[in-house]
């Protein structure tokens, strides 16, 4: 698997593309949007430079990298209204890998542009310029000490590879019958999923600390674990879910087994605590927010107690929601023909596994500050 080349979500504005269904997505800005704004206006007060320059790692291409954008855009202008101060310019980058459908986002703009133009009717607004920045956030993206706030948000569960020796047709390190981690995942397999985790986090804080002027700041959201328990995470009993659908595939003949034995996802959701112990390795960032949020797994049941009220619906709602997320990578191992049917059964998995417990998704999201 080439993430570069692999990894990108289902593209377009079609009924199963990524912009249709990122709703879970969204959520998390919202529920990240005070500290968000919080750190923004904190910087205007601190800012030096005439411009204030701002990057969403991670960007996708739904309308939520603009939600963003547009927090940040408020967040700016309440300052300048309230506090009259020097008129600072924004300057945007909106960043994914160069399989990203950044045309979408882009096609997008004039509208966006038009609706805050609508919202701040007569009143003094930021100058702000958006621009692509198309590259994998494992490498350097930028100048150094050019960038004054990182964002990303539901990108860095994602790893920068797998670990060796979990794919091709030699691979030392069996994970029969699961695409992730499962309950039948050797410990030695978890282990190098945490350390591949480990590597590329301490990589991303060196990068980015890099990039930053001094004092800039980052707020990251991702997907995470409650407890320290790796098995019992809910992510990976979602993929476990997933995993058991691909295999009644292999049971019917639709799918080879070595094709489910050879794909596996290069995803890892730490708990908290990992989290700490890599930005304290890194000596570069200190930590001023860190805290864990849940969210359901159906993206459309904003409910708060524990039942499902149509566990059949939720098992689509959640099957749509990861097959915009899955679709090109399953794609490409796979074959296109076995989606519907893949998804058809990762429905009914998820809608039996709620009906017996409601489940949610943990993630977790902190705020750094360059050192
Ligand atoms: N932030 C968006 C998108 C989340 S989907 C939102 O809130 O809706 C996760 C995104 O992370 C995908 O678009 C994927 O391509 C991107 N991504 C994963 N690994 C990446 C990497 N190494 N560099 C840049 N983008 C990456």
């Amino acid at each position: 698997m080439k993430m570069e080349h692999d990894l990108h979500m289902t593209k377009g504005e079609e009924e199963t593309s990524y912009f249709k269904n990122s709703r879970l997505q969204e959520k998390a800005l919202v529920e990240t949007k005070p500290v968000l704004q919080k750190i923004v206006m904190e910087m205007c007060v601190d800012l030096l430079h005439p411009t204030m320059t701002i990057v969403d790692l991670g960007c996708s291409s739904s309308d939520n990298t603009l939600f963003f954008v547009s927090n940040v855009f408020k967040a700016v202008s309440y300052h300048l209204e309230k506090f009259s101060g020097h008129p600072t310019e924004l300057q945007f980058f909106l960043n994914d890998l160069p399989g990203n459908d950044f045309n979408r986002v882009f096609q997008s703009l004039q509208r966006f542009r038009n609706s805050i133009d609508m919202d701040h009717k007569g009143e003094p607004i930021p100058a702000f310029y958006i621009a692509g920045l198309p590259s994998s956030y494992y490498t350097r993206l930028l100048p150094r000490r050019s960038v004054h706030l990182f964002h990303s948000s539901y990108c860095l569960h994602w790893r920068s590879r797998l670990p060796d020796g979990l794919e091709g047709k030699k691979r030392p390190y069996p994970n029969e019958g699961n695409i992730g981690i499962g309950a039948t995942t050797p410990p030695c397999v978890v282990k190098m999923y945490k350390e591949q985790f480990q590597k590329d986090m301490l990589l991303f804080l060196q990068l980015r600390h890099e990039e930053l002027v001094a004092n800039g700041q980052m707020v990251l959201t991702f997907l995470g674990r409650k407890h320290d328990d790796v098995y019992s995470a809910s992510l990976n009993r979602l993929y476990g879910l997933l995993s058991q659908s691909v295999q009644s595939l292999v049971e019917e003949g639709l799918v080879e087994k070595e094709k489910l034995e050879s794909f596996n996802l290069p995803v890892y959701g730490p708990s908290m605590d990992e989290v700490k112990a890599v930005v304290d390795q890194s000596q570069q960032f200190e930590l001023t927010n860190i805290k864990l949020f849940e969210t359901n797994w159906d993206p459309y049941d904003d409910s708060e107690g524990n039942d499902v009220h149509d566990s059949v619906q939720s098992g689509i709602n959640v099957a749509n929601c990861l097959r915009a997320v899955m679709e090109p990578l399953f794609t490409s191992h796979f074959g296109e023909s076995v989606l519907d049917e893949l998804f058809k059964k990762f429905a009914y998995n998820v809608a039996l596994h709620l009906v017996k417990e409601k489940t949610k998704y943990s993630a977790i999201t902190l705020s750094l500050k360059r050192r």
